[in-house]
């Protein structure tokens, strides 16, 4: 892999003894801010570039979360930096529904020609990944007439009430929340190393649910991750998609990808629908699409796109300047690096180092594309390991590489480094991760 330049030392440092200062923060944190926002990390971070993050202590932790796959292009991209200066520098707000400004169209029209396909396009750019789902939902009901909402199995959608209601998991998204919107259908997805279906039995299995408890004639969309994120890092058997993009088709439903975690050149692709050259409807971007600042969007069909009546969408900051101004300088970097090629490259990286790890009993799978990989843990019965995954993750975070974990049943560790990151680091990481996992299985 090319080495990039980078501002900081891309190193593991994390000293023996703390200084206290981590500890003293975490202290102000537990009496200001509500425990239900709890962070993984001991450390309160200072500075970040390329494959590291760096503490108020001087700790720097080899990053594989990328702020849950938001700094794609690096948490201090310079050319992101530069852009940002640059537009907080003329102004840093004026709510685009009152007065106008061209980096909102720039970012549309950019959205319109990377997405799939080749069709007339149109976008309306939002702040976070919940709001943008919550529009796709209103855009589709809006073009259908229609009302009912399908998502499937381990599906990851958002914090807000419609999105809680789409996300599949309960504890610790909904607990306590309800009651939620209604008219939401959970359909079966497609889990190969669970379900053992193809593509496409896994569908008619879904398109069977879909037509006897939703009924085409209410089902305004169908929402799904092309690779499921917090659910698993569940990758949907070959044909699975296509056939359920293609029977939407067939009856007349809005058929979008959220793209969220995956898009924007995670997956080794641009979006991780091209991997079965499905055209989707409408998609949800966020996360890396702008190098960390908020900004998200809803892109499709301009006929579908253009159904609310003037004025139905919109909100004070969707679309911000300088989150505009990020998102043209991040989708710019995407393409000057080559991300998708850098990201197939990390993957291969990633199965080198760790597929020798399926030798443990416990290691049931190493599955997904690109930046975006997992492996999942099983126990001697082939359950859902917690336990293991639990103490990997730990052992990990103490010896300064900070990892995610996802799954409905907790046993999956996923790893999302920054596009950017350097070979050496990466590697590093990886090794200290595949010691974790052994030392602990
Ligand atoms: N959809 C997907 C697939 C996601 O991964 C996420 C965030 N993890 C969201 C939606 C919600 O995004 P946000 O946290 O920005 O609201």
């Amino acid at each position: 892999m090319e080495d990039l330049t980078y501002r900081l030392p891309q190193t593991r440092t994390v000293a023996a003894e703390s200084d206290g200062t981590n500890h003293a923060l975490d202290a102000r944190r537990v009496a200001a801010v509500p425990r239900a926002v709890t962070p993984g990390l001991p450390g309160y971070v200072v500075d970040a570039d390329g494959g590291v993050l760096v503490d108020a202590e001087g700790n720097s932790y080899i990053d594989f979360a990328s702020g849950i796959a938001v700094t794609s292009v690096g948490a201090s991209n310079p050319a992101v930096v530069a852009a940002v200066q640059d537009a907080v520098s003329h102004f840093t707000h004026t709510c685009f529904m009152v007065s106008p400004y061209e980096s909102y169209v720039a970012v549309a029209e950019k959205l319109n020609e990377v997405t799939p396909g080749d069709h007339a396009k149109k976008t309306v750019l939002l702040n976070s990944g919940a709001e943008a789902v919550e529009n796709a939902v209103k855009i589709a009901r809006a073009y259908t007439k229609k009302g009912a909402v399908v998502v499937f199995d381990n599906s990851y959608h958002g914090r807000t009430n419609l999105t809680m209601a789409m996300t599949a998991k309960y504890t610790p998204y909904k607990t306590g929340f309800g009651p939620f919107a209604s008219d939401v259908y959970r359909a079966p997805m497609s889990y190969p190393l669970r379900d053992g279906l193809s593509g496409p039995e896994a569908a008619a299995r879904a398109i069977h649910m879909i037509e006897k408890e939703v009924g085409a004639e209410n089902l305004a969309c169908v929402v799904i991750e092309p690779i499921q994120g917090e659910g698993g890092f569940i990758v949907p058997a070959a044909g699975f998609l296509p056939a359920i993009a293609a029977w939407c088709k067939e009856n007349n439903v809005v058929f979008v990808a959220d793209e969220i975690q995956a898009g924007f050149a995670r997956s080794g692709k641009w979006f991780a629908v091209d991997y079965e050259g499905v055209v989707p409807d409408l998609i949800t971007t966020a996360k890396g699409i702008a190098g960390g600042m908020p900004l998200s969007a809803v892109t499709g069909r301009a006929e579908i796109m253009d159904a609310p009546v003037v004025g139905g969408l919109g909100g004070t900051y969707g679309g911000n300047p300088v989150a505009c101004a990020a998102a043209m300088a991040a989708i710019g970097q995407m393409e000057e690096l080559d991300l998708p090629g850098r990201a197939l490259e990390i993957e291969a990286i990633i199965r080198e180092e760790l597929e020798p790890l399926l030798e443990l009993p416990q290691v049931a799978e190493v599955r997904g594309h690109g930046a975006m990989m997992a492996l999942e843990f099983v126990d001697e019965d082939g359950r859902p390991n917690a336990a293991l995954t639990a103490a990997a993750a730990a052992a990990c975070k103490e010896q300064g590489v900070l990892i995610l974990t996802c799954g409905m049943d907790y046993n999956v560790i996923r790893l999302l480094p920054p596009l950017v990151i350097a070979e050496a680091t990466l590697r590093e990481g990886l090794r200290v991760l595949a010691d974790a996992i052994r030392a602990n299985a």
